[in-house]
């Protein structure tokens, strides 16, 4: 523990008179610099972050500073004064969500209190659902509707909570910020840490004449239908996302989103690699000797296809736009078609002997037993 400590001004790089302003400049420029986020693995931005928290710790509090001013770190250490605290790296008070809300825009608004979490306006949970459709309403889209339980903005008062016509009352105890500080110490020092405000329930709010259909909540949970359009060419796995039909935000913000993820049940027929569909044409050994006219299913339905004679088993061919169309609108994939040439089994007596004369027309020594010797001769082979 006896390592030297840095000075909290010249650690935050200001002068000892330096405002509370250019402290908190100062602040948020090192805490985003040295932020684990921006700095994975690395121990001396850790270090850094942890030491730029400890400064600002102290010299953003009037009293902590001004204990500091005189008395250096010893008027401002926790293990001094207090056991237990161990020094362990606590975040303490610090709100990364408002470092890092003013740097990138998307913050609370207004100025910095550090405190504004409990009433500033908050984006509602998304939901998830999960949504079953088949091969082809996939390939073309579809309306569905699923049913989900979630929480909406009351419209009896419009998610304030309160009774109509009456409203609530900014709680003194926090004045609005939902927060308090708690001051700790002893043995001549006290340092302070914030935790929720007990009398407002860290809402901020003091509600008189709760709202009678939501019991002052100002959002009430509801089953609803609600519609999804599904896009053509949706693959197995993907989700749609609709903004704003997930859950009510709080404090007027924004409602979540729903997202639905799809699967695609398998097709009897059809396999699916992106836009492209696989299909297996079983033909028989007559048709792919002699050649035929077939008839092959595709997702659009039937389409004639000429087999030309002599089609081996095995033999691929494309059906070209006749696949799944593109998410993107970017016209559609082919199918594509393997000729199965199916071996005929349990012949008739009538058939046999119209392969066998097939055979000898072929000039192959065909007989009943030739079959079994074929086989004898590759095994003595071995
Ligand atoms: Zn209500
Ligand atoms: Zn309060």
């Amino acid at each position: 523990m006896p390592e030297q400590k840095r000075d909290y001004y010249e650690v935050l790089g200001v002068s000892k008179g330096a405002s509370d302003d250019e402290i908190k400049k100062a602040y948020r420029k090192l805490a985003k610099k040295y932020h684990p986020d921006m700095n994975p693995d690395n121990k001396e931005a850790e270090a850094k972050f942890k030491e730029v928290n400890e400064a600002y710790e102290v010299l953003s509090n009037p009293e902590k500073r001004s204990k500091y001013d005189q008395f250096g770190h010893a008027g401002v250490d926790p293990n001094f004064g207090a056991g237990g605290f161990g020094g362990g790296f606590d975040m303490g008070d610090i709100d990364l969500g408002d470092i890092f809300g003013s740097f990138f825009g998307g913050g609370f608004g207004g100025g910095y209190s550090g405190q504004q979490r409990a009433n500033a306006p908050q984006k509602g949970e998304s939901l998830r659902a999960n949504l079953t459709i088949s091969f082809e309403e996939a390939a073309f889209g579809c309306e569905k509707e699923i049913e989900l339980n979630r929480t909406e903005v009351c419209s009896d008062c419009h998610g304030s909570g309160c009774q109509p016509g009456t409203t609530a009352e900014t709680c003194p105890d926090c004045r609005g910020t939902g927060v308090v500080r708690i001051q700790r110490g002893g043995g001549g020092f006290t340092f302070s840490s914030t935790g929720p405000c007990t009398r407002c329930r860290g809402t901020g709010r003091l509600i008189h004449s709760p709202c009678r259909s939501c019991g002052g909540e100002g959002s009430v949970r509801k089953k609803q239908r609600i519609k999804v359009t599904i896009p053509a060419g949706i693959d197995n796995g993907q989700a749609v996302s609709l903004r704003g039909q997930g859950n009510a935000g709080k404090n007027g913000g924004p409602a979540g989103d729903l997202i639905v993820g799809v699967r695609i049940k398998p097709h009897p027929q059809f396999q699916r690699e992106g836009t492209t569909v696989l299909y297996e044409q079983p033909v028989s050994f007559y048709q792919a000797a002699m050649g035929a006219e077939l008839e092959i299913p595709t997702i659009d339905g039937k389409v004639k296809y000429t087999l030309p004679a002599g089609t081996q088993t095995g033999t691929t061919f494309r059906l070209r736009g006749k696949g799944i169309p593109s998410l993107q609108g970017r016209g559609r994939g082919d199918q594509y078609v393997t000729v199965k040439v199916q071996v005929p089994t349990n012949l008739t007596t009538e058939q046999r002997e119209a392969l066998r004369a097939f055979g000898e027309a072929m000039g192959e020594n065909i007989s009943e037993g030739s079959i079994k010797s074929f086989f004898d001769k590759h095994k003595k082979k071995k």
